[in-house]
């Protein structure tokens, strides 16, 4: 098996001359808007991948969400997996790529369906977050073959939907069945948006919760009538500015997460509603609100029990309870994941940064999303440790206005990619 310089040189060489059919693929990919919500497209990108390397002699397999949030005729949560085995038995390298993209939103000044190419980038919904990474596996994998460098093991790639939203129709979905298991599968490469030169080995937690304060309606002139809803949301977010998010700013982390903000616990406020509807042209008319309902996005840390973080709005909420006159309120769970972090020595994890090193020049970046991604589903369901993200989309680029992924990254990204395989099948 030759991992020597003369059959790297030859791989990477060959990824080198596939530098504009990489470039198509990821133009072809933008150009079917898989949007989520509501998951359109879905089939059409699936079959676009599965196409493409059943021709390369992989069993392609399409599996549907069913039963996962939105899945219906109209919108299928269709993802499509494809293996190829070597001669040989050994260990399988999975590529999973998320196909769905969150909506274009305002501000583009390139249509962002279209895959505009220019300044040596590839602009469009997706491209960085993560068309571009999904694009980049396949031309590793295909130049792989090319080079006749699959002697054992097998290697897998699918395209898997819902990301964006939980990833339960996805590879939460696919992990359930078995597809993120050993001993279907050993090593897993997330080709995220992380930047060309890290290594992402893990992710915070993330705990979704909604609360509710009831009061009681009444004649806007005479409020004191009434039990106003939103004054006791008011007090709570007051206790969340003034308590809570102090002590979260001094919850530093161990792990290495990246941007340096939040490097620590963080809450954001997603969506605050309370009193009469505002999608109506007339005047309102004078209520008392009797309903506040906020959403909160609590993201945590490695070394925070997950119970406390609960706990420290619960004890928030108690408290309010037994001392503000008339304050009543619910609780409800919206959505939770644990932290996760593969081990820093973890062979996908050396293999990956080895392959950086040799592939830049430069010494790799271990580095933690702020945000979770399908690692959970893989490390929680799969029971699979040794996962991580990497690809060459820009971090900071993720569902903004103008979204690109750069050519060259693309291609360094594909050779390092390529590279781990060879070492990680190289290594038992
Ligand atoms: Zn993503």
């Amino acid at each position: 098996m030759p991992t020597d310089a003369v059959a790297r040189e030859a791989l990477f060489r060959r990824i080198g001359e596939r530098r504009e059919e990489l470039v198509a693929l990821t133009r072809d990919l933008i150009r079917i808007p898989t949007v989520n919500p509501p998951g359109d497209a879905y089939t059409d990108c699936a079959e676009l991948i599965g196409r493409r390397l059943a021709a390369r002699g992989f069993q392609v397999e399409y599996v549907r969400g069913v039963g996962a949030a939105g899945d219906s005729d109209r919108y299928p949560r269709t993802n499509v997996v494809a293996r190829i085995e070597g001669p040989r038995p050994g260990p399988c390298v999975h590529f999973n790529g998320h196909i769905d993209v969150v909506p274009a939103g305002e501000g583009w000044t390139v249509d962002p369906f279209a895959g505009v190419v220019k300044d040596g980038r590839v602009y469009g919904r997706g491209a960085c977050d993560m068309k571009g990474g999904i694009a980049a596996s396949i031309i590793a994998v295909e130049a792989l073959l090319d080079e006749g460098l699959l002697p054992a093991g097998a290697l897998e790639v699918s395209g898997t939907v819902d990301e964006e939203s939980g990833g339960y129709g996805g590879v939460g979905h696919l992990a359930k069945l078995g597809y993120f298991s050993r001993p279907r599968v050993d090593h897993v490469i997330i080709p995220e948006p992380l930047n060309v030169d890290r290594v992402c080995i893990g992710h915070r937690g993330v705990w979704w919760a909604e609360i509710e304060t009831r009061g009681r309606v009444a004649h806007g002139s005479m409020p004191f009538l009434g039990n106003c809803a939103v004054r006791h949301m008011g007090a709570v977010l007051h206790r969340i500015e003034e308590e809570l998010i102090p002590r979260l700013a001094a919850k530093r982390t161990a792990m290495p997460v990246v941007p340096e903000g939040a490097r620590q616990s963080t809450i954001n406020i997603n969506a605050i509603h309370g009193g009469q509807r505002e999608d109506h042209d007339g005047l309102p008319s004078p209520m008392v609100p009797d309903r506040c309902r906020m959403v909160i996005d609590r993201r945590y840390l490695i070394e925070e029990d997950p119970g406390e973080v609960r706990a420290e709005i619960v004890a928030i909420l108690e408290d309010l309870r037994r001392n503000r006159a008339g304050f009543e309120y619910e609780l409800r769970e919206v959505l939770a994941f644990l932290p996760t972090m593969t081990d820093a020595d973890a062979p996908v994890v050396r293999a990956v940064a080895a392959a950086i090193e040799t592939v830049l020049g430069q010494p790799a970046t271990q580095v933690v999303s702020p945000g979770t991604y399908d690692q959970k589903h893989v490390v929680r369901v799969g029971q699979l440790k040794d996962c991580i993200a990497y690809g060459p989309g820009i971090l900071d680029l993720a569902h903004q206005p103008d979204e690109y992924v750069g050519i060259d990254d693309m291609v360094h990204s594909a050779q390092v990619m390529a590279l781990s395989v060879l070492s990680l099948m190289n290594s038992r």
